[in-house]
């Protein structure tokens, strides 16, 4: 019989929409799952994981602030982990823990399958060096895109993002982001949070530019507002990549994939 005991654990995690999203790809599959959210404190996260699979887990999604400590944990990485050196999918193998990193190709597959976008040959602006920066940057290039920015408040940390990653991208601060237009604009980072607009000028921006926030939430990000005056050709938030990535991370544990575009249809109705 299949083990089904999942959960999500971080710090924070009172806000996770993934108990209430793997219900729903349980649901839509026919399976029969329990999904927990586990509040770890900041010096337990490898016990709680220890305890975690001891009590019977099937399998675990890493969120803030302990996808690079996953990454350690684990003794085996698929190749999105290897690159991003983070793991946000656990999965316990002959007494060993492999971990997965679903992120980027979760963003992919929404701009991709959900939106309908081919970002090959696209001259994308990605803002933020963060976590979610380095899941999505490996996988925007195995779409042959054309060129990629990477602007971030710090630069040093988008220095180390470059020397980790050791891929074709450029780099540079928030004073020096190019007045050119991009093809793509994707917020990686977290300032949508506070309602902060990244450092853009409307000249970035045109009626074909995609516009991406990974952030979501009910309304309007300032950044979605933003881009929508300006005249972006497109603008969405990040469900459709959180969505996403949960589907494959389900797909890896239950062996079956979820029609996501009903998931998330229904998930808006809890944002
Ligand atoms: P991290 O904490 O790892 O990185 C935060 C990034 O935001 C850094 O680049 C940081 O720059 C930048 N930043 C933070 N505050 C400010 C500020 N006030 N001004 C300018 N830059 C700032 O977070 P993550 O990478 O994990 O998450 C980033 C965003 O992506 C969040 O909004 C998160 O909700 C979202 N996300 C969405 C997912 C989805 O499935 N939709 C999945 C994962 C994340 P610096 O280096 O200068 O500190």
């Amino acid at each position: 019989m299949k083990k089904n005991l999942y959960a999500v654990i971080g710090n924070p995690i009172d806000h996770s929409l993934s108990p209430i999203m793997h219900q729903l790809f349980a649901k839509q599959t026919q399976q029969n799952i329990c999904y927990e959210k586990i509040f770890s404190p900041v010096a337990d996260f490898e016990s709680e994981v220890e305890k975690f699979f001891l009590q019977g887990g099937a399998g675990l999604n890493v969120t803030l602030p302990f996808k690079n400590r996953a990454f350690l944990l684990a003794q085996d990485h698929d190749v999105f982990a290897q690159q991003a050196l983070a793991v946000n999918t656990l999965v316990l193998k002959n007494n060993k823990y492999f971990g997965f990193n679903t992120d980027g190709l979760g963003l992919i597959n929404d701009i991709k399958n959900n939106i309908g976008y081919d970002l090959c040959d696209k001259n994308i602006l990605l803002i933020g060096a963060g976590g979610a920066a380095r899941g999505v940057i490996y996988p925007l290039f195995q779409q042959k895109i054309k060129r990629l920015l990477v602007a971030n408040r710090t630069l040093s940390n988008a220095k180390q993002l470059l020397n980790d990653l050791q891929l074709p991208f450029e780099i540079c601060d928030f004073e020096s982001v190019p007045t050119d237009p991009f093809d793509v604009i994707i917020n990686a980072s977290s300032m949508s949070l506070n309602n902060l607009l990244p450092p853009l000028v409307a000249r970035n921006v045109t009626t074909q530019t995609l516009c991406y926030d990974m952030f979501y939430r009910a309304e309007e990000t300032a950044f979605m507002s933003w881009c929508k005056r300006q005249g972006a050709g497109e603008v969405f938030d990040g469900l459709g990549m959180l969505v996403e990535q949960g589907a494959i991370a389900f797909q890896l544990w239950r062996g079956v994939m979820p029609n996501t575009q009903w998931v998330l249809g229904k998930l808006r109705e809890f944002i």
